[in-house]
């Protein structure tokens, strides 16, 4: 069986660090592995606008961000399919068949949406189209056949009910989709990167994100105004690492290499994490580290992408290339789906013959 990746981001806002350690990165090095026959990578605008009804703009200009930071972390048309959800209509028509495999009560039971609609005030007036996007995210996935999906923590709810889809349909219509596998992030600390505030999940719409194409000077500003450990006041106080979001980002981000580049004396991070806890090690050396670590990360990729932005009409080449590639492979499934639940009458030379049979006299 081919292995297929699909994996993707809303166009809200531009893409932080926490996208890159928990899918990003992943990407990439699956990306130059090898190992698949295909990848997909989608800008998710239509379900970006399934919470942004009333804000089409700001979908509209974050497309072309998004599109930016994929390029930017080495993310390559060549090896990936980058494309743009809308332009698939297929994966609308395949929503609309899955829909009858799912119940409301099975919809209100996923969590993140649960989160996610309490995030955004949206207890007494769900827009249908948000409450259902966890079966458009099925019909994105399987669409493609994928059977990798790498993302982030959060996601794993979609994959269940993805996965649930898939069953269900093939129980009713005979083996048609693909059963998808989540890769999460191998570190725990990538599995859901907190804001730079210490709240549980950095997030475009929280406002406590370290963006990937933010200056080097923005990055030093919010490093240094990190939330720490709040009872670690003197630099001889003992201080806590759990909940400590700079050692969480530090778990995420440090390499070995760093410390002999920019902390020799500590040969590793849990020596730095043991004289913490011991106390005697201020915040302001910790995260004039993390900065160095941070910066040393993300140099090359505010560099490549400033060679992208040179060439804008490029980018939404890539864009529709890549929209061309993907809408052949959707429409390939969806003649597939249609086929399986008979709904493809004019192809079906059976049903014609033995319907015109029965009226013949
Ligand atoms: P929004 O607030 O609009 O939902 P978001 O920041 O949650 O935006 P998404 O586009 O929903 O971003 O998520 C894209 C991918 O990034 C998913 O795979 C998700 O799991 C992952 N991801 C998002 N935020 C984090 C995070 N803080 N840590 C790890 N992975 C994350
Ligand atoms: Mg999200």
């Amino acid at each position: 069986m081919s292995k297929i990746i699909l994996t993707g981001d809303r166009p809200t806002g531009r893409l932080h660090v926490g996208h890159y350690v928990g899918s990003l990165r992943r990407r990439v090095e699956l990306q130059n592995s090898g190992e698949f026959d295909k990848i997909f990578i989608m800008i998710a605008d239509a379900q970006a606008l399934t919470d942004n009804a009333d804000n089409p703009e700001k979908i509209r200009q974050n497309v072309i961000e998004v599109a930016l930071d994929y390029l930017s972390v080495g993310l390559d048309p060549a090896k990936s399919n980058l494309f743009i959800q809308s332009q698939i209509s297929e994966l609308t028509e395949l929503s609309f068949f899955y829909m009858n495999l799912v119940t409301v009560s099975r919809l209100q039971r996923n969590p993140t949406v649960k989160a996610e609609i309490q995030m955004r005030n949206f207890e007494a007036s769900i827009p249908v189209g948000f409450f259902t996007y966890p079966i458009s995210q099925a019909s994105d996935i399987t669409a493609f056949k994928a059977t990798t999906v790498p993302v982030g923590e959060d996601q794993l709810p979609m994959l269940e009910q993805t996965k649930e889809i898939v069953r269900k349909f093939n129980s009713v219509y005979g083996e048609t989709l693909v059963e998808p596998e989540i890769l999460l992030p191998e570190n725990a600390a990538c599995l859901r990167l907190p804001g730079t505030d210490g709240k549980a999940k950095m997030s475009k719409s929280l406002g406590n994100c370290i963006y990937l194409s933010d200056t080097e000077e923005d990055v030093r500003t919010k490093v240094m105004s990190m939330y720490t450990d709040p009872d670690h006041i003197k630099i001889t106080d003992p201080g806590k690492i759990e909940g400590n979001t700079v050692f969480t980002y530090l778990d995420a981000f440090s390499k070995p290499e760093h410390f002999a580049e920019f902390l020799p004396e500590y040969n590793n991070l849990d020596e730095l994490k043991e004289h913490y806890q011991r106390g005697g090690l201020g915040d302001v050396k910790v995260k004039k580290f993390l900065n160095n670590v941070l910066q040393d990360e993300l140099a090359p990729i505010r560099a490549r992408r400033a060679e992208f932005e040179k060439d804008i009409p490029e980018v939404y080449n890539i864009l529709k290339k890549g929209s061309d590639v993907a809408r052949e492979a959707a429409a390939e499934t969806l003649a597939e789906v249609k086929r399986a639940m008979k709904i493809n009458y004019f192809e079906d030379r059976a049903l014609i013959e033995e319907q015109s049979k029965k009226y013949q006299r």
